[in-house]
């Protein structure tokens, strides 16, 4: 019944109708279950956040802990000097006196095996020891001179901070390590000159009260959990086509583009063409270069400067892409031995004989995929193509005539029937094409590139860190570790499980494939993209 109820709802499908929607009313549904002490939940899960009533060697690799442990150890980009967490303490434990301070008091060891135990300040008692079994009597030691054993110390209690206009909580102190090096000049080898290590004030943090709530500045308040966004990717079609990428943390990447047919890459808040993007991550595209080997600054700099990664590499990541050779006048299309490819569709003008007594493709007839499969069977290695086929396409990389030098064709322009015919006639034995709008990928990437001045990456990266950081002057150097910190640092940059398993879904690759890797490799960025793009051509996606 209930469900038909829920139906009938739904069937204006969204419209609006004079009917005043229907209300259901659960409330006279009995319980089977007793409703938990929720505040009981809120309780524990912020305690267990703090871990404050544990020694820093106690406390398990999660809440305050895990956020210290990932975000430590911070270096400089010299890499001269590290800041490392050490431990962290919240609020004062002391008696009421101050004479006992620590922790250390509220611990006894096991009779039996020596191992710390946890006492009760409040009373004493039978206290299990978690590492052997044994059960201990143990009190909490007395302080000589004020007779109180060691606890929280408020400043003030909740009362009096709502009184008084004042927050309830304690402080916390963090223990932090400062090594510098020194680097050798010319073998640029580190070598320690100081180490120091220091607690310093991080702030006050607020406490919980038994009702769950905290006080703030005097008034009493409960936080609500905000709804995270799941992290993953999310497509969107529409006057613009967008691609989301949402990590668990770090900087969303957003690709989009519209009727203007240019596509558009948003970091953060900036907004600049995908292809300078698409152009730096060709740094990470062959793993060419790792910033954590590569020994020393200068070394990484030349790298970096020296890196290429051309509007054909972008054209060959995206496009369908075919070589043509070119003998005696004739245009011959190379069969791929897998792999998609632009001869699918195209017309041929003579029967293309296998083995068999049947042609595999017969003149006048567009060569198909089952076609395709037969030619690779037949270890047929070459097709020969009408110039009419070439219709639409483009030079994926400059067309160079060999003996003179000249540069007939510059990569990502079409070729139009009398550039055809001088390339035919011009002394080339080869050439790569593309078919951007026959490609499903579309012409908005070509047209993109033929907007971006930027030819290399060590460009690319200087112009996005100039769109991040205005008025900051870049360098190689920082500029590149903006990039591989945003994104090829899994304490800056994490994609999560979740967000791995809805990419999986959605590229269609299986479900569990890298799902524990916090990154997204630069393959996978072009992944995103190629899906975007191929969205126009695609209304059923
Ligand atoms: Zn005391
Ligand atoms: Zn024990």
């Amino acid at each position: 019944m209930q469900g038909n109820l829920l139906q009938t709802v739904n069937t204006g499908l969204g419209r609006r109708t004079s009917q005043a929607p229907e209300r259901i009313d659960f409330s006279k549904i009995s319980t089977a279950v007793r409703i938990p002490n929720l505040i009981e939940i809120q309780r524990e899960s912020y305690n267990r956040f703090l871990q404050m009533d544990f020694l820093p060697e106690e406390r398990e690799n999660t809440g305050l802990q895990a956020v210290f442990q990932s975000v430590f150890p911070i270096s400089d980009f010299r890499g001269t000097a590290t800041l490392d967490f050490v431990e962290y303490q919240i609020g004062n434990w002391q008696c009421k006196c101050g004479r006992l301070e620590g922790l250390n008091y509220l611990r006894a060891n096991c009779k039996h095996c020596g191992s710390t135990i946890k006492v009760n300040p409040l009373a004493a008692g039978e206290t299990l020891c978690h590492k052997c079994g044994t059960f201990n009597s143990v009190r909490p030691q007395l302080c000589e001179n004020c007779g109180e054993p060691v606890g929280l110390k408020h400043k003030h209690d909740q009362q009096e901070c709502q009184e008084r206009g004042m927050s309830y909580s304690v402080p916390l102190k963090v223990k932090i390590r400062l090594t510098v090096y020194d680097k050798d000049p010319e073998t640029e080898a580190l070598s320690i000159r100081d180490i120091k290590e220091e607690e310093v004030f991080f702030g006050e943090i607020p406490l919980m009260t038994d009702n769950g709530t905290f006080i703030i500045n005097g008034t009493e308040r409960v936080i609500v959990s905000q709804l995270h966004r799941s992290p993953g990717v999310f497509f969107k079609r529409g006057a613009i086509y967008i691609a989301k990428i949402i990590p668990y943390r770090g900087s969303w990447v957003e690709f989009e583009y519209d009727q203007k047919n240019l596509l558009y890459v948003r970091v953060g808040k900036r907004k600049f063409l995908a292809s300078i993007f698409l152009r730096a991550l060709g740094l990470w595209f062959g793993k060419e270069i790792d910033g954590k080997l590569v020994k020393s600054d200068a070394a990484l700099e030349d790298r970096v400067k020296n890196a290429s990664f051309a509007d054909e590499d972008m054209l060959r990541a995206l496009y369908v892409t075919d070589e043509i050779r070119v003998e005696d006048g004739r245009l011959m299309i190379q069969v791929p031995e897998q792999g998609p490819t632009s001869l699918v569709g195209m017309k041929v003008d003579f029967d293309i004989k296998g083995r068999g007594p049947d042609p595999i493709v017969r003149s006048g007839k567009k060569v198909t995929t089952s076609a395709l499969e037969a030619l690779r069977k037949a270890n047929i290695g070459e097709v020969e193509m009408e110039t009419s086929q070439f219709e639409g396409a483009y030079a994926l990389s400059d067309v160079v005539n060999k003996e003179s030098g000249e540069v007939i064709l510059e990569a990502n322009n079409e070729i139009l029937p009398a550039k055809l015919q001088e390339i035919v006639e011009g002394g080339i034995d080869s050439f790569s094409v593309f078919f951007p709008e026959r490609d499903d990928i579309g012409s908005i990437l070509s047209q993109t590139l033929k907007k971006d001045v930027i030819t290399k990456p060590v460009d690319a990266l200087l112009e996005i860190y100039r769109k991040m950081r205005p008025g900051d002057p870049p360098t190689v150097q920082t500029a590149y570790k903006l990039l591989e910190a945003m994104f090829f640092d899994p304490r800056k940059f994490d994609f999560s499980r979740v967000g791995r398993l809805k990419f999986n879904i959605k590229m269609g690759k299986p479900e569990r494939d890298r799902i524990n890797d916090p990154l997204l490799s630069a393959k996978d960025f072009y992944e995103v993209v190629s899906y975007v793009l191929k969205m126009r051509k695609n209304p059923s996606e």
